[in-house]
């Protein structure tokens, strides 16, 4: 047996970075960067107004007071995307709306629930305005340039794109960026007992949970799915799926088949086609578990990433998150640090009890944030590889090294099944 970070040490070193690519922005939301973008204007580029109000010269409100309020006649208005023509003089003011420049002469807005009567005078009312406070120049001003300034590094290269980047790209004029692609990563489930749903089941037979859950998965951590149906135990049609499937893919997930019985011919078909690894990892669920890297052939001599799971579902998906994951991200273009899944330290109420075979175990539990704000998990239920349902019941994975287990009140680390990653 192999321990979890050798394993997963051979999976990140046969995946690489894929492209890079430039997409359009609307597409990027969760890629890595592949270069550094720097801004080559000015956010915002205008003086701007960040209140509705009156654009007002500060120096003509110096000596303003409750008593003795300062006229201030209205000579025009600045509208968003529509400036004013003229200036405002000594004695004047301008309508001024949110996002509106400043007009020339102006240095300060006084918003109109600050002027004597809090109300916007009728379009056509001439008389005018009364302010009866000073105010600072640059007052609900918003400078050129106090956002971005040129030359400002708007994101770096191998950063995580996330919604807010995504504007500040479109801010600064681009429609698109370099990045590393989101992996599309194909899925396939192998056995003669499945069946999809909802078909009935005949003799020995079960249904496939598998492919759902890994498409859900895949999708989940910001891959492309992509679903490559199901395969019977059978070499020819193996062989030929695993071909298709590395054409079409950037990297497939296969369940069942890489255990030790005689119908496990995924890890055989896998063995003869690529430079794959076997391994026996020390972990409960999910000891068998086969990576590879299958060249697809191509002008480009694509090297494609296959993950062989095991079928047990609960190993399915314990494999995926612990093992295949991170390559997945490497593929990604995720730095060494962002591979894994967000993992916190937890406090286990009522133990987490097991027996010593020199594995770690992947426990379900459910994770909760306390009333102190420390996570706390209790076991979600039995433990056994198949039941899907107590893995559906919890929504974490206890790492629970090799031994007696962690008593009541101990800590555990713990990794989230639906928590967002630290880096960005
Ligand atoms: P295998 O890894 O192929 O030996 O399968 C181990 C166990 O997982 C067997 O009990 C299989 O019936 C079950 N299994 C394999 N694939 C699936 C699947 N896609 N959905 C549900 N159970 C599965
Ligand atoms: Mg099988």
């Amino acid at each position: 047996m192999i321990s979890l970070d050798a394993a997963r040490r051979t999976v990140v070193q046969g995946c690489s970075p894929l492209g890079p690519v430039r997409w359009p922005l609307a597409s990027c939301d969760g890629c890595v960067t592949a270069e550094t973008v720097h801004a080559t204007d000015a956010v915002p580029p205008f003086a701007n107004s960040s209140m509705d109000g009156f654009a007002v010269r500060a120096a003509d409100l110096a000596a303003a007071t409750d008593t003795t309020p300062v006229a201030l006649a209205i000579v025009g208005a600045s509208l968003a995307g529509h400036p004013a023509a003229m200036a405002v003089g000594p004695g004047e003011c301008m309508r001024i709306m949110t996002g509106a420049v400043v007009p020339a002469g102006a240095d300060a807005v006084v918003p109109v629930e600050a002027i004597v009567g809090g109300q916007w005078p009728a379009s056509d009312d001439v008389s005018p305005v009364f302010v009866a406070a000073p105010t600072q120049a640059g007052a609900f001003v918003r400078a050129p340039g106090d956002d971005v300034s040129p030359g400002d590094v708007l994101v770096g290269s191998g950063q995580v794109l996330t919604p807010a980047r995504l504007g500040l790209l479109a801010g600064a004029g681009l429609t698109s960026v370099g990045i590393h692609p989101r992996p599309r990563v194909g899925v396939f489930t192998t056995g003669d007992e499945l069946v999809d749903p909802p078909r009935p089941l005949g003799p020995g037979q079960i249904r496939d949970t598998n492919r759902v859950m890994l498409l859900a998965l895949v999708a989940r951590y910001g891959f492309e799915p992509v679903d490559l149906g199901r395969v019977p135990d059978d070499e020819a049609a193996l062989t030929a799926a695993v071909k298709a499937a590395v054409q079409s893919c950037d990297a497939v997930v296969t369940t069942g088949g890489v255990s030790m019985g005689s119908q496990d011919l995924v890890r055989v078909v896998l063995d003869r086609m690529g430079s794959m690894s076997w391994m026996q990892v020390a972990i409960k669920p999910a000891k068998p578990f086969a990576f590879g890297v299958i060249d697809a052939g191509g002008s480009g001599k694509r090297r494609v990433p296959v993950f062989g799971l095991p079928g047990n579902p609960v190993s399915s998906l314990v494999s995926f998150v612990v093992l295949a994951l991170p390559g997945l991200r490497r593929l990604a273009g995720h730095g060494d640090d962002n591979l894994s899944a967000p993992t916190v330290q937890a406090i286990v109420d009522g133990g987490l009890h097991r027996t010593p075979d020199g594995k770690l175990h992947v426990m379900r539990v459910v994770a909760s944030v306390g009333h102190d704000g420390s996570h706390r998990v209790t076991s979600a239920g039995a433990q056994g590889s198949h039941q899907l349902g107590v893995l559906a019941a919890a929504n974490a994975l206890a790492m629970v090294p090799d031994g007696e287990g962690v008593a009541d009140g101990e800590t555990v680390d713990v990794v989230m099944l639906d928590a967002a990653w630290g880096r960005f």
